[in-house]
């Protein structure tokens, strides 16, 4: 059944695997524990030595590391080789606060790139394929890590990078590109871009689009299959444990398989930290089991998913992430209740919506004021004022039945919200701004 990359592995036992996994973490632990001081510390701290991990069950006694403590020990801190070992540094986006570096060697870009192909291989890439990477290349792994995914297969590479829209679609349609790589919200404004032009979804070759590094929902994976004619993957991955490429999905979408012969996963509860059984939500945490660079140990994600290891029709036998729908920090409380913008695109595609949209928080006199500016469509305009406030009372209604909450909802003209070429800014919260 289907099409894999490196068969052996992604359809092995889950026997073969937790043999693979147990080897690796033993030499994996002890390593870190030799070589980086700051995390030595902390399992002296717990008490915790490397003859203490026998393999993966015992994964739980280690420390976690937080992003907190990956600032702290900016930038050599967490190093796990002689830094003339290694030979790339990439660094996080900076969502949520000062960027991160991570560092990998020969043996991390080769492990991480072949995550990256067994992903474009999922998306139906081979040989035969034109592979547009529209993900930011630079210091952010988006472009770098498709891009190598996408040599390792054998496609034939279009490097574009984010941005110069005009430029992405000329290409696009000129070299015929079969696959497109970005994030959802750059695949939305290029399929806007493209009808704007008079282009119908069957008048370009994709067949693909290998979507991530921020949340998106259902909704708009089926508004962007629509609008460039293909089938939308997801692909989840964070600098810190490598890039993108650390999940994907299968043509079974129905969740991403985690590439577990390199990153051990757990879920946990936020609060305590404890260990989660199969099948619950919580934090994600990861451990890389066989990077040399940058090795981190049970690294808390704050994204917030569900694992499962129900058989998948696709044949592959690595555990499976349900979609992130947000980090636990993209989560806003308003008015005592817990909102993710996720939610609140859901509503607007259902009600027929453009996925533009801003979320605008604030507090004015001790209390939260929650404003959503929804662009229309150029269909859907009208100046006619009580035509757009009936339709924003309906919208505030729908919004109001799912979040818990009513917000302002406030309909504004076509392409006033500003597009994004990379991860979308969806919320200002200037409570956080004040602080
Ligand atoms: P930053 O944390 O600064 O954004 P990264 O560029 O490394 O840095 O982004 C990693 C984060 O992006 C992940 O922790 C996750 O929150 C988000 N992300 C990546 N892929 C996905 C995806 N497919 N769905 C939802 N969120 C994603
Ligand atoms: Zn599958």
């Amino acid at each position: 059944m289907g099409n894999y990359f490196q068969p052996e592995i992604e359809t092995a036992s889950r026997e073969e695997i937790l043999a693979i996994q147990n080897e690796k973490i033993v030499k994996q632990v002890k390593h870190v524990y030799e070589n980086v001081k700051y995390y030595r510390d902390l399992m002296d701290e717990k008490g915790v030595k490397p003859e203490d991990i026998k393999g993966v069950e015992d994964i739980h006694k280690l420390p976690f590391l937080s992003k907190a403590d990956l600032r702290e020990a900016y930038p050599y801190g967490l190093l796990g080789t002689d830094l003339k070992n290694c030979v790339r540094i990439q660094s996080t986006s900076g969502t949520t606060g000062k960027r991160v570096v991570a560092f990998y060697t020969q043996h991390d870009v080769d492990l991480w790139e072949e995550c990256c192909a067994r992903a474009i291989v999922a998306a139906g890439g081979s040989k035969e394929d034109v592979v547009q990477v529209s993900y930011g290349y630079g210091l952010f792994t988006g472009g770098a890590g498709l891009h190598g995914g996408s040599h390792k297969v054998g496609c034939l590479t279009l490097p574009m990078s984010s941005g110069n829209t005009e430029r992405q679609i000329q290409f696009m349609m000129d070299l015929q590109a079969t696959i497109l790589c970005c994030t959802p919200s750059y695949a939305a404004y290029l399929g806007e871009s493209l009808a704007d032009k008079g282009c119908k979804p069957q008048d370009n070759c994709l067949k693909a689009g290998i979507f991530g590094a921020e949340p998106w929902t259902e909704e708009m994976r089926r508004s962007i299959e629509k609008s460039l004619g293909i089938k939308a993957y997801d692909i989840y991955g964070l600098t810190e444990v490598s890039g993108p490429g650390v999940a994907f999905e299968c043509e079974a979408q129905s969740g991403m398989h985690i590439n577990e012969d390199h990153f051990y996963a757990e879920v946990i509860d936020p609060d305590t930290g404890e260990v989660l059984p199969e099948g619950s939500k919580g934090e994600l945490v990861f451990t890389s089991l066989d990077k040399e660079g940058f090795p981190l140990l049970r690294y808390r994600t704050r994204d917030i998913c569900i694992l499962t290891r129900e058989k998948c029709a696709c044949g592959r036998t690595h555990v499976k992430m349900t979609k992130p729908m947000g980090r636990s920090d993209d989560m806003m409380i308003i008015r005592g209740v817990n909102v993710f913008p996720s939610q609140i695109e859901a509503v607007l595609l259902k009600e027929g919506y453009t996925p533009n949209y801003q979320i605008e928080v604030d507090r004015i006199n001790n209390s939260d004021t929650f404003e959503i500016k929804v662009e229309m469509a150029p269909e859907q305009f009208s100046d006619i004022v009580s035509i757009n406030q009936a339709k924003e009372k309906k919208l505030e209604q729908a919004m109001r039945t799912m979040l818990g909450i009513g917000p302002k909802v406030r309909l504004v003209p076509p392409k006033t919200i500003a597009r994004s070429e990379g991860k979308a800014v969806r919320v200002i919260d200037h409570r956080k701004l004040h602080d």
